[in-house]
């Protein structure tokens, strides 16, 4: 599934023949309902995305299922591992050798949020007020001490007014998962013109928040890393989500069986499945446990 679509995965070269494997990772390009699957388990990020993350133009960046690596140089020998570990028998993949758990450091403590809200001169406007911003990021706080039991809190800056995007909507829209990137660096910079103070660089997280431009999703964010889109998704279910992602957390799964309804039978994970928690993961949960308390709130996002 791919932001709740189901696709059918069309499988080639070397991956036709590995059988049913769980946890598999995958990526590729979706034509439609379709999705041509990569042979390699790994993807190489593009120059842009490295400039977004700020990682040097000579470092290999690959992304596992939306997990990182930074390489200093070519990263062959490891997607090479990962290919022989996914050819061992067995349904169960293999991924040790990619896990990265976030640290205690990454995920405990109280963390800067520095929140930039941008706009357009096609949409001009600033998307949510002051009032508005401080009341959501102070429910998201609330959420996050009360899911951690008090080990993790957050103190939000919010950048005054809307920082002018240089393009118009049409241009970011017209190529969305290129250009969304483009929106975070010109809405760092803009913020850092503004004044010194709103550098990115200086707080823990950020958020770039802009009027609902793009389809099909509230928020995005980076797993395990700092970089947030707030598509229109202001209210703090959205934004606790997101920020869950940057802390480390994938999404819960639920379990759908094709049999009856026996839970312990066969079926298969639908990744936004589960809709009565936050994220409720069961794997790699890192320091921060998030399945013991559930809320009525749901999530709607999408990484
Ligand atoms: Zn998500």
């Amino acid at each position: 599934m791919l932001d709740g679509r189901v696709l059918t995965p069309r499988w080639h070269g070397r991956r036709a023949h590995l059988g049913s494997k769980e946890n598999l990772p995958v990526h590729g390009i979706v034509l439609g309902d379709q999705m041509a699957v990569a042979d390699e388990p790994a993807r190489e990020l593009s120059a842009r995305e490295k400039t977004v993350l700020g990682h040097g133009a000579n470092e290999v960046v690959m992304s596992l299922a939306g997990e990182l690596r930074v390489f200093p140089s070519a990263a062959a020998a490891w997607q090479e591992r990962l290919i022989t570990a996914e050819q061992l028998p067995g349904p169960e993949v293999q991924r040790s050798v990619a896990k990265q758990k976030p640290s205690k450091a990454w995920t405990t403590g109280k963390k800067s949020v520095l929140f930039i809200r941008v706009d357009f001169s096609d949409r001009e406007g600033n998307p949510i007020n002051d009032k508005a911003a401080k009341f959501e990021m102070d429910r998201t706080d609330e959420f996050l001490r009360d899911n951690s039991y008090g080990k993790l809190s957050i103190e939000t800056t919010i950048v005054p007014g809307a920082m002018r995007m240089p393009e118009p909507v049409e241009w970011y829209q017209s190529d969305p998962e290129e250009r969304r990137y483009d929106l975070l660096v010109s809405a760092r910079d803009a913020a850092r013109k503004l004044d010194a103070k709103y550098n990115y660089r200086d707080y823990d997280f950020y958020i770039v928040a802009f009027t609902t431009i793009f389809e099909g999703w509230a928020g995005r964010a980076y797993v395990n890393n700092t970089g947030l889109w707030i598509n229109g998704g202001f209210s703090n279910d959205t934004i606790q989500h997101e920020l869950g992602h940057n802390l480390g957390l994938y999404h819960a799964n639920a379990w759908v069986p094709s049999q009856d309804d026996n839970p312990i039978g066969p079926g298969e994970h639908d990744e936004y499945g589960e809709r009565t928690i936050t994220w409720a993961t069961t794997r790699r949960t890192g320091t921060l446990i998030f399945t013991s308390k559930t809320t009525s709130r749901g999530f709607r996002t999408r990484m």
